[in-house]
Order: structure tokens, then C-alpha cells, then sequence
């Protein structure tokens, strides 16, 4: 049967880079992916230009831009390869980048720089890449019973429809549930369930929210409407606050606003909305009530795209008016109201629509140094399938190649 140090299952971002620094620090890999399409996450990421790792990133207090049930862990990780390292890789390899917004960088060209990059490094390692290949089962090779204080560091099958291989080690990289229709799998739950190794309980994260047909009827019509907003979402230390770009959809809320605040919201839950974040609205109407012989929809649309002022005022016959036959209550009802939209999404797009996956293999199983299991030698599960999420803004690849490069340190040769 043929023998690897590390057989790799997933080349996604993180099994594509784990695959490259452990070859290259002379391992013999094996990369396994059931798709016939190499990386298809970072081909579709960042509307095709990859978003591929965020300069703000702030490696001593990762829990800043990282959920998880325990965000800290990806501390050391992320701070032995930081998007410092990463930019360097890129820059040797000529790829053109630009930043966009809140430290976010982005390929000039596309994603499928990133992904050729990644392979040329797989390639200078000597990579062995099946694709497709289906795995259907692994199994440790140490006795069945053996005491777990004497692990035989030598140990796991792995049977595919291309035939039976044997690793030292074992890397789970097959990401979480988002896009199946792209290749996106169970797997690797199914692996750490398979070993005795606990889940976080996984959820649709950095996705649209949706409303109930009847809730949102008087909205519906502002789909395509984007504009600046501040929201809040989740409760105590699980809880964020955000000022990003809010979009109306036929059916719900997107836009980076709302995908941010998704990974914090429950069900059941409203959301906090200032729909005209850094203007004192019940003093601006005031103001203008003393002077203006507008309608208030018209006066309004000075704060908020009319379109959104159009549809608001019909909420309420008060606000139907000239702003100065307006009552000051009114005036201050219909300020409040839009400073403090607090909506009940009755759902998420799930998994369809989600860029990421939160929950997932709990950290409390791995070694944060290696990202080894730690009743499991050998095994490793690196990458989104672990309980550890980032924000939007390019903070999951960056967790991708951390996460990769620890294991990959970590990794020993036969
Ligand atoms: P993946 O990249 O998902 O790779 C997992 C691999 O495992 C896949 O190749 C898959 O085919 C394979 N696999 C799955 N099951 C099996 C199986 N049973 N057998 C064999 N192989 C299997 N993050 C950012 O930081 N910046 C962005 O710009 C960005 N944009 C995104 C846009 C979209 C639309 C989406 C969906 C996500 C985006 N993300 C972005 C998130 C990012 O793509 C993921 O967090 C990242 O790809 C996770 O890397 P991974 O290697 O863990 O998993």
C-alpha cells in the first residue's frame, strides 16, 4: 500500500497551503479533493478577486474579528503567520493587489491568481494531488484497544476509489457547509465524529437574513436600495456593532452590514439598525419644521435615499404631511424610528447563500500550536471546519493559511 507522511483531505485554501509548506519542508503529501475543480471557494471569493487576507487583522486580540466558542484559540496560529507573511508570499509571486476598505486586499486581476500561486507552491513541494477522488472511509491503523498513552504515530488508512493509501498523518481540510452545490460537505464532521472528537453546533454565518412575507410587505419594494448604516446584533460579549453598507432584498436584508451581523444573530432575535448613523434626526426635522414648507418625505431624503424616505412615511398618516403641519411628537417618533429600527428576521438564506459555516470541530480538542487532535495523534483538522470564524473582510483565508501553516510546522516526517 502506498505510504505518505500526511495525506491532506480537501484542497481548498487551507489544504492547498498546508499541502505546500509541509511538502516543502520535505514531506511526502498526498492531496485529496472529491471535486474535479481545484480551490472553487477562492475562485467565486471576493466577487472573483479574492479577498485574500485583511491588514487589520490584530494578532494579539484575534477575538476581535473571530467567533468561535473559544475565539482566542486562534491566537497562536494566526500570530506564527500573519497577513504580513502572506502578502510577502503573494509579492514573490507578482501577483498585483490593491487594499479596498478596511484593510481588505484584494487580486487586481482574479482569484484565480491566488489559486495558481497556491498550486506552483504545491508543485515546488512535489505535491501528489488526486481530483476527484472520493474517500470512502479512514481508519487509524493503531490495534483496536491500544492504550492512547502509546500512540503508534504511524497511523491511518485511508481507503479511496483510486485505492487504499496509509499516512502518518491525517489533515481534515474539507471546510464547512456553505455552497454545496461547489463541492462543500459534512466530511469532516462525519471524521471527528468518527474519532470521539466534540462539535460545536454549526450555523449559516456571513449570510442574508430573511423576514416573513407579511413583516416585510412594506419593504419589499426598496429591494436594491443600499445605504450606510450602523447595526448591532447578538447579546453581551456575543454581540458586535458594525457601520457598513446595508442592502434591501426582495426578500430580507444583505449587504456587508447584514452579513456581519449574522454571525450574531439568534433566532428570535431583532436586530439594531440606525438608518442614518452621525446625523442627530429629531433635531435636523426641528430644525427644518421651522423653516421649510416641504412635504417631510422630501426633507427627510436629505438624511436617507428617498426611496427609503418614500416608503417609510407611508408607516404612518402623521408623517404623510408638510413638515411644518407636523407635530413635534410625530416628528420625533418618525426620528426614533428610523435611528432605532429593530427588525425580527424570521430566518437566514442559509447555507445556499452563507460564505461561512460558524461552529464546528471544538477547539477544546486541538492543540492550538499544531491543530492536532489532542486524544488523536495524527489526526488534524485545520481550516473552516474548525470552530473558529472570522468576519467578512478576508479574515477566514487568513485563518485558512494560518491554521494550514501550524499543522504544516507541526507535521513529522515518517
Ligand atoms: P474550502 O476552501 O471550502 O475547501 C474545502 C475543500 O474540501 C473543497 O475543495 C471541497 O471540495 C473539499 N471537500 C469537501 N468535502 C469533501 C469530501 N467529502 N471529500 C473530499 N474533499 C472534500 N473568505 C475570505 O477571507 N475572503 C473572501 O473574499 C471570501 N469570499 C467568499 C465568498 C463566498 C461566496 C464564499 C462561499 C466564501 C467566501 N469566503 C471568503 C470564505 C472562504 O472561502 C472560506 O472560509 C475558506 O475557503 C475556507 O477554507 P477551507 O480550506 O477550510 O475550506
Amino acid at each position: 500500500m502506498p505510504h505518505y507522511d500526511a495525506v491532506i483531505i480537501g484542497a481548498g485554501a487551507a489544504g492547498l497551503f498546508c499541502a505546500a509548506q509541509a511538502s516543502q519542508r520535505g514531506l511526502k503529501v498526498l492531496l485529496i479533493d472529491h471535486s474535479p475543480r481545484v480551490a472553487e471557494k477562492i475562485r467565486i471569493s471576493g466577487g472573483g478577486r479574492c479577498n485574500f487576507t485583511n491588514r487589520e487583522l490584530d494578532v494579539r486580540a484575534p477575538q476581535r474579528h473571530f467567533l468561535g466558542e473559544n475565539p482566542a484559540f486562534c491566537r497562536s496560529a494566526l500570530s506564527r503567520y500573519t497577513p504580513e507573511d502572506f502578502i510577502a508570499l503573494v509579492r514573490r509571486h507578482g501577483i498585483a493587489f490593491h487594499e479596498k476598505h478596511r484593510g481588505q486586499l484584494f487580486c487586481d486581476r482574479s482569484a484565480d491568481d491566488i489559486i495558481q500561486m497556491l498550486l506552483s507552491e504545491c508543485a515546488d513541494g512535489q505535491v501528489e494531488r488526486w481530483q476527484p477522488c472520493s474517500v470512502r472511509g479512514v481508519a487509524s491503523a493503531a490495534p483496536q484497544g491500544a492504550p492512547q498513552r502509546a500512540p503508534q504515530r504511524g497511523g491511518y488508512e485511508i481507503d479511496t476509489d483510486r485505492g487504499r493509501v496509509e499516512a502518518r498523518s491525517l489533515v481534515v481540510a474539507t471546510g464547512g457547509l456553505s455552497i454545496p452545490k461547489i463541492g462543500a460537505t459534512d466530511f469532516g464532521y462525519r471524521i471527528a465524529q468518527q474519532f470521539g472528537i466534540p462539535l460545536v453546533e454549526r450555523r449559516p454565518g456571513l449570510v442574508p437574513l430573511t423576514f416573513d412575507g407579511q413583516a416585510w410587505a412594506p419593504y419589499a419594494g426598496l429591494a436594491g436600495l443600499s445605504l450606510p448604516v450602523a447595526i448591532r446584533s447578538g447579546e453581551g460579549k456575543a454581540s458586535a456593532r458594525f457601520e457598513e453598507d446595508l442592502l434591501f432584498t426582495h426578500r430580507g436584508l444583505s449587504g456587508p452590514a447584514v452579513l456581519q451581523a449574522s454571525s450574531y444573530w439568534r433566532p428570535g432575535t431583532p436586530l439594531q439598525l440606525d438608518l442614518a448613523p452621525g446625523s442627530d434626526l429629531a433635531a435636523q426635522l426641528r430644525e427644518a419644521k421651522a423653516r421649510s414648507r416641504k412635504l417631510i418625505a422630501n426633507e427627510l431624503a436629505a438624511y436617507v435615499p428617498a426611496r427609503l424616505a418614500e416608503a417609510w412615511v407611508q408607516q404612518d398618516a402623521e408623517w404623510q404631511r408638510p413638515i411644518r403641519e407636523a407635530s413635534d411628537r410625530a416628528l420625533h417618533r418618525l426620528a426614533e424610528a428610523l435611528a432605532r429600527w429593530q427588525p425580527t428576521p424570521s430566518g437566514t438564506e442559509g447555507y445556499r447563500k452563507a460564505e461561512v459555516t460558524l461552529g464546528g470541530v471544538d477547539t477544546r480538542a486541538l492543540a492550538q500550536q499544531s491543530m492536532e487532535c489532542r486524544s488523536q495523534p495524527g489526526l488534524y483538522f485545520i481550516g473552516e471546519v474548525v470552530d473558529i470564524t472570522g468576519w467578512l473582510g478576508g479574515y477566514n483565508f487568513q485563518w485558512a493559511w494560518a491554521s494550514a501553516h501550524a499543522c504544516a510546522q507541526a507535521l513529522n516526517p515518517r
